[in-house]
């Protein structure tokens, strides 16, 4: 063991850093640790422009927060813990400008609030279009002034050990050194952000894994939802960086090749007369993504050599807005494009986005593994159900994060350290791992295949099989494709052998732990046999109730194959109904 704590965070975006400071002021006793794979400045939360959702505004209320959730995530989502979400949030984004975020203003110095997609009140607090990267610093800043919380940045953790049904701590490498340690601690928070990088387009940064997903599904700890990937109907051709919904708010318009507004042709949930034209832009991601490949199907979009696009046009903003509300994107368009949204429209299309699916747990982060908790993106609370509304994932981070933290913190405080026989079990886990891993990285693994090659096939096959529309025969064989890859990432062996900031190892533990992921996405998918949200299957088209107003669980099974099971949704005052936006 290199070190023990209290309570170990894995991940230091905006979830861990909330964890982290919420033990600290809950149990100031306890010794609190951040591991972090980079720095945690670094974390894909730094890039979030849009901004964070709270209920607020004078004519907004909390029972419209709560309904706008449910019926966004198509009726998927915990009722329970959507109004929990609901009523915390504002609350959190509060304490967070406390602590230095600068929040944009009106005029009048009240808080400013954006309109966002699927949410029928204007509630989306931002700071610019640059909100997350304010959110990060602010979180980032405070848990330095905690002595309690030591960080581990730039380690990769790449096992939990688990004895007696219980967690008791982790093994990661220093990557600056190569070096493998253990490290125990009483409970560990999983905060490692999403999963994007399973398929090939994505607005994720490439460190979007899904580790902590495959970390809880190895460790016994099931995943939920899994088959419920958004995609985000605005990232720029090529390399999928996103134009921020934000756009859209302040009153963008999406066209199509002929320069029309397509949207009004498409059921959005929302009728279209005159009036309501300027908000159809803002329908739920999971219905505009799926217009787009209408589009596509009629020869509407533009051809581009990376793929077909429809014209995001902001020109009629005007440089004002575009500079004061909007900068970062008219920078990203400026550098990756060369194009300027003032005077040029913008190539977008659809792409991978967010997970809704993760480590299942309860209200407070808890999972059914003893000691392991979860929280932010990578966990499934769940409040996004089949589709989750853009703003809601920040203000999770901070809810869920707290939550998670002073849950942790009580059961911490409340178990002994691990007892001899215990300790003398998880050093022989350590020390398998260990084994494990050096024998990747001084390359006495055969070596026969090549990870980017895996890499590759996995995220073509999950472009194939679980795209914006699926079917039964087309999940079914990718997850065949799946299962003839996880075979073969068994062969590969890291060919550089440095240790000092490797990264062909990061790389293939990184594929190994996509792996398990894309895995328990197309076995969860291949069961739902409906359409809701995300989750749009040609040979289902229908919302089945009956059969599927139910989670999806997965367990990992002694096989190594993902096994699906159902649980009840937690309804609590909104039955069913259908989706209707923009009333
Ligand atoms: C481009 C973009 C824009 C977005 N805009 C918005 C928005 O405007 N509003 C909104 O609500 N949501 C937005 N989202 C979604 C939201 O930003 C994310 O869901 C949220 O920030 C995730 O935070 P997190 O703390 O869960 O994880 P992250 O911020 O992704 O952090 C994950 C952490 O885990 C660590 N980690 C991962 N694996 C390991 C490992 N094996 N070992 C050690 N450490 C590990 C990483 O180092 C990192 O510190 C956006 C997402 C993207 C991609």
């Amino acid at each position: 063991m290199v070190a023990t704590h209290d309570v170990l965070m894995v991940g230091g975006g905006a979830a861990g850093l909330r964890a982290a400071i919420a033990i600290a002021e809950a149990e100031p006793a306890l010794d609190v640790a951040v591991v972090s794979k980079v720095y945690p400045m670094r974390s894909h939360t730094v890039s979030a422009e849009g901004g964070a959702a709270g209920v607020i505004a004078g004519d907004d209320t909390i029972d419209e927060h709560i309904y706008d959730t449910i019926s966004g995530s198509d009726w998927l989502g915990d009722q329970e813990a959507i109004e929990a979400f609901v009523h915390e949030a504002p609350r959190e984004l509060l304490q967070l400008e406390h602590w230095g975020c600068p929040w944009s203003r009106q005029p009048d110095g009240r808080v400013a609030v954006r309109a966002f997609g699927g949410m029928k009140k204007m509630r989306t607090w931002f700071a610019a279009d640059k909100t997350g990267f304010h959110m990060l610093h602010a979180l980032f800043q405070t848990s330095l002034k905690y002595p309690a919380v030591t960080r581990y940045d730039e380690w990769f953790v790449t096992r939990l050990l688990v004895d007696d049904g219980r967690v008791h701590g982790l093994v990661a490498v220093e990557l600056r050194t190569g070096r493998i340690r253990a490290i125990a601690a009483r409970a560990v928070i999983l905060a490692t952000g999403g999963c994007g990088k399973v398929f090939p387009f994505t607005t994720n940064a490439n460190i979007n894994t899904g580790d902590g997903m495959s970390l809880a599904y190895r460790a016994g700890a099931p995943l939920k939802d899994m088959e419920f990937v958004q995609y985000h109907p605005t990232g720029l051709p090529f390399t999928g960086i996103l134009i921020t919904e934000a756009t859209r708010a302040e009153g963008a318009w999406l066209l199509n090749k002929d320069g029309y507004r397509y949207l009004q042709d498409y059921d959005l949930g929302t009728p279209t007369p005159e009036p309501q034209l300027r908000s159809m832009e803002l329908g739920p991601r999971d219905r505009l993504s799926q217009a787009f490949v209408h589009e596509e199907e009629k020869g509407r979009t533009i051809e581009t050599p990376y793929g077909s696009v429809v014209h995001l046009d902001l020109r009629h903003l005007g440089a004002k807005l575009i500079d004061a509300k909007l900068p970062f994107v008219r920078e990203l368009c400026l550098k990756y494009e060369r194009i300027d949204p003032v005077t040029d429209l913008i190539p977008v299309r659809p792409v991978v986005h967010y997970m809704m699916g993760g480590v299942h747990t309860d209200i407070d982060g808890a999972t059914p593994l003893e000691g392991l908790y979860a929280a932010g993106e990578t966990a499934c609370v769940s409040i996004n159900g089949a589709n989750r509304l853009g703003s809601n994932s920040l203000p999770e981070c901070l809810v869920f994060g707290a939550r998670a933290g002073r849950a942790a913190a009580a059961y911490a405080a409340s178990v002994p350290r691990a007892d001899g026989l215990v300790a003398r079990a998880i050093r022989g886990q350590a020390a398998d791992e260990v084994r494990r891993i050096e024998r990747d990285v001084r390359g006495e693994a055969p070596r026969d295949d090549a990870i980017a090659a895996i890499r590759a096939e996995m995220q073509e096959a999950m472009e194939e099989a679980a795209g914006i529309y699926r079917t039964g025969p087309g999940l079914s064989k990718g997850v065949d494709v799946l299962r003839g890859l996880q075979e073969r990432v068994t062969r590969v062996g890291v060919r550089d052998t440095s240790q000092v900031f490797n990264t062909e190892l990061v790389a293939s533990l990184e594929a190994a732990n996509m792996l398990d992921v894309a895995e328990c996405i197309l076995a969860s998918g291949v069961r739902r046999e409906e359409s809701r949200g995300a989750h749009q299957r040609t040979d289902f088209p229908d919302r089945d109730d009956e059969r599927f107003l139910v989670h999806h669980l997965v367990h990992r099974g002694d096989d190594g194959a993902p096994l699906v099971s159902q649980q009840p949704v937690t309804i609590t005052r909104w039955p069913p109904g259908e989706r209707v936006y923009g009333r």
